[in-house]
């Protein structure tokens, strides 16, 4: 089944509201294995609602409207449905006494703009709705249908779950399910490159995105309704992760939340140990990074951020003599902030970033983007030197996530 959604509301078009309806549909859609083909946004006017349906139509075996239930005047879309289909709009009884109820309930006089919303084109399946008053339909005929779904996203959801998705979950007869893969490392295109002749495969298919300094790959496996997807998946992923290596960082499902930062909590946590950060250019970025994830206590130790010179010297350690051979951008300030930041906490691992994040501050020898990570760990303490394009909230971004990447990829390989 292939099907387009039609979003219907001046305020879209004006930009006061995002479409966040539209978003919420594509992404079920495509894990109940429904085809969208396109998005069509119009405001609150007839004729171009009945137009954009008829073109929509003739297309698509269905469209799937938000917005334009409501009471008012310019709420016509339900109306537009039916003169598309040649209908009369008939009373539901039931509706319309929902309908009464619900302004009862909310000490509401009933006028006669509310009897409206209990009108439907003959013949539609009713959708009640639980959440607010105006009740949605699906409409049919010859072959094409149209789901009429209220506007505000609460209700829009709640009909969409209790009753849309059970009607197209029996018409497509099959699902999509999706895995994703995080990468670091390994910029989009040469991802790409790696991985060509995998994106022409048809089932399952596979799609990049691209993040802060990383890349997502979604694998999705288009199976029968209750046949198990895994068989389809299981082999793609085993093949990104052989061409790709440890540069996969994490694999997870639709709806679950995963980040650099959420991978490394877990792998010491697993481990059994705890991390501290020593910051120059990443200012608390990194620790906040950290601390972000639920449940960073079981391995987050402190975080210092020790700016200026003095800061590096009395806090961790670093020596006078270091800063003024080397400066405070060097491979050994960042070996020195990173041994005493480990020293000082009795941490497992120690992070430390020292780096120019710009605009100003560059220098020939030291230009904009220059950062050096040092980690210290069981194993030792090593410094990397990071070339780093951006403006000076992404250099930042982009050390941290680096920083990140380098203590996952030391940890894993003791
Ligand atoms: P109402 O009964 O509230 O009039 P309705 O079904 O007629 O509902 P609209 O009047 O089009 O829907 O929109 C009502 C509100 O719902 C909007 O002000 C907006 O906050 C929200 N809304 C409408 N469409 C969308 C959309 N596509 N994405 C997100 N929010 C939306
Ligand atoms: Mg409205």
């Amino acid at each position: 089944m292939i099907a387009e959604i039609l979003s219907v509301g001046t305020e879209l078009l004006m930009g006061q509201i995002a479409n966040t309806d539209a978003q919420y549909i594509s992404r079920r859609l495509s894990e109940l294995g429904v085809t969208l083909y396109r998005h069509t946004t119009v405001g609150d006017n007839p004729a171009r609602v009945k137009q954009a349906l008829c073109e929509a139509l003739s297309r698509s075996d269905m469209v799937i409207t938000t917005g334009g239930l409501g009471p008012t005047e310019d709420d016509l879309t339900k109306e537009m449905v039916g003169e598309f289909f040649g209908l009369p709009m008939e009373l539901d009884e039931k509706s319309l006494e929902a309908v009464r109820a619900r302004m009862c309930r909310l000490g509401r006089e009933m006028t006669k703009n509310n009897n409206k919303q209990a009108y439907f084109p003959r013949g539609a399946v009713i959708m009640p709705n639980e959440c607010g008053t105006a009740p949605g339909c699906i409409v049919e005929r010859d072959g094409k249908a149209v789901a009429v779904l209220p506007g505000p996203p609460r209700e829009m959801k709640d009909m969409f779950e209790r009753q849309l998705a059970p009607w197209l979950r029996k018409r497509s007869g099959e699902h999509i399910e999706s895995r994703f893969l995080r990468i670091f490392g390994v910029g989009e295109s040469k991802t790409e490159t790696v991985l060509l002749d995998l994106f022409h495969g048809d089932n399952p298919t596979l799609a990049l995105y691209c993040g802060a300094g990383e890349v997502t790959a979604r694998i999705s496996a288009r199976v029968p309704l209750g046949a198990d997807a895994n068989a389809l998946i299981d082999p793609m992923e085993a093949e990104i992760r052989r061409r790709l290596g440890n540069a996969v960082y994490a694999a997870y499902g639709p709806g679950e939340e995963v980040s650099l930062a959420s991978t490394v909590l877990k792998m010491l946590m697993a481990r059994g140990e705890t991390v501290t950060t020593a910051e120059s250019c990443t200012g608390g970025m990194l620790i906040s990074h950290l601390i972000d994830c639920p449940g960073a206590s079981a391995a987050v130790h402190e975080g210092h951020v020790t700016y200026s010179n003095e800061a590096k010297m009395r806090v961790l350690g670093v020596r006078a003599e270091t800063l003024e051979k080397h400066g405070a951008v060097s491979a050994e300030c960042a070996l020195e902030m990173a041994e005493g930041a480990r020293r000082a906490s009795g941490s497992d691992w120690a992070i430390a970033t020292t780096g120019v994040a710009g605009p100003d501050g560059g220098t020939p020898e030291k230009p904009v983007g220059l950062v050096y990570v040092g980690i210290a760990g069981p194993d030792g303490v090593r410094a990397e030197r990071l070339m780093l394009r951006g403006d000076r909230d992404w250099i930042r971004t982009l050390t941290c996530q680096n920083a990140l990447d380098l203590l996952r990829l030391r940890a894993t390989a003791r």
